[in-house]
Order: C-alpha cells, then structure tokens, then sequence
C-alpha cells in the first residue's frame, strides 16, 4: 500500500470500487466526482495512474477514475504533451508532500478531538 492509499477520500467514505470504473466515461457516479474534489491526495493518485500508464501507448485502453481524471481526460493530457516529466512516488518532493498532508490530518484529527477537563 501506498502511503498517501491512507489518506484516499474514496476509502474514507468506503466507496465501491467499481464505481471508479464505470462502463462509459459520461456515466461517472457523482459521488465519485465530489470524492476526487475533497480528497487530500488527488495528486498523488494523479500522478500514480499517469505513472502507470507511461508505458502505454496512445492508442492503448486507460481505464479508471484516478486523480478525478477520466481515461479520456489523462489520454488528452499525454497527447498534448501536458504531461513532460512524471514524478517518481520515490521522489524527495512527493515524500515531502506526503509527510505534509499527513502533518495535516494528524492536526485536523487532534483539533476535531474534544478537549478534556482537567480535575483538580
Ligand atoms: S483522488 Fe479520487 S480516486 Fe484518487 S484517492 Fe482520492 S478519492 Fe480516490
């Protein structure tokens, strides 16, 4: 598992999978859309799909929801040379945008917490 799989909205909320896979691109459920809008690592996904499909070729088949990107709209990115350079999840930069995020859930957890009154 991936570091930033933890902090996935997709798996917060306990969405079915195959949601994430509809049959046509124009059917995506929308709770899967305002998953991908809220969801802390929507790069990260991003840039793992992308990562994963760097060997594929224009014309072969993407499937999948990753990044709040349809296949159409990753395809898009690649074939208009959007995409230049994908980042390794092994990099500094991304260990440093992971150590972040969750610095910023550690804190959003701790202040969602209710705080305790102290007896004398
Ligand atoms: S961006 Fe979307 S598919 Fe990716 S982890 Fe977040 S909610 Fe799940």
């Amino acid at each position: 598992m991936k570091d930033w799989h933890k902090l996935a909205e997709c798996a917060r909320q306990g969405l079915d999978f195959q949601l994430f896979f509809p049959e046509r691109e124009g059917t995506v459920d929308f709770s899967v859309i305002q998953a991908c809008r809220a969801c802390p690592v929507i790069m990260p996904c991003r840039e793992y799909a992308l990562e994963m499909e760097a060997a594929l070729t224009r014309d072969s088949p993407r499937a999948g929801i990753w990044g709040g990107m349809t296949p159409r709209q990753r395809t898009n990115l690649v074939n208009r040379g959007i995409i230049t350079t994908i980042f390794s999840h092994h990099s500094t930069s991304y260990k440093r945008a992971i150590r972040r995020l969750q610095g910023q859930v550690r804190s959003r957890r701790a202040s969602s917490q209710p705080s305790r009154v102290r007896s004398r």
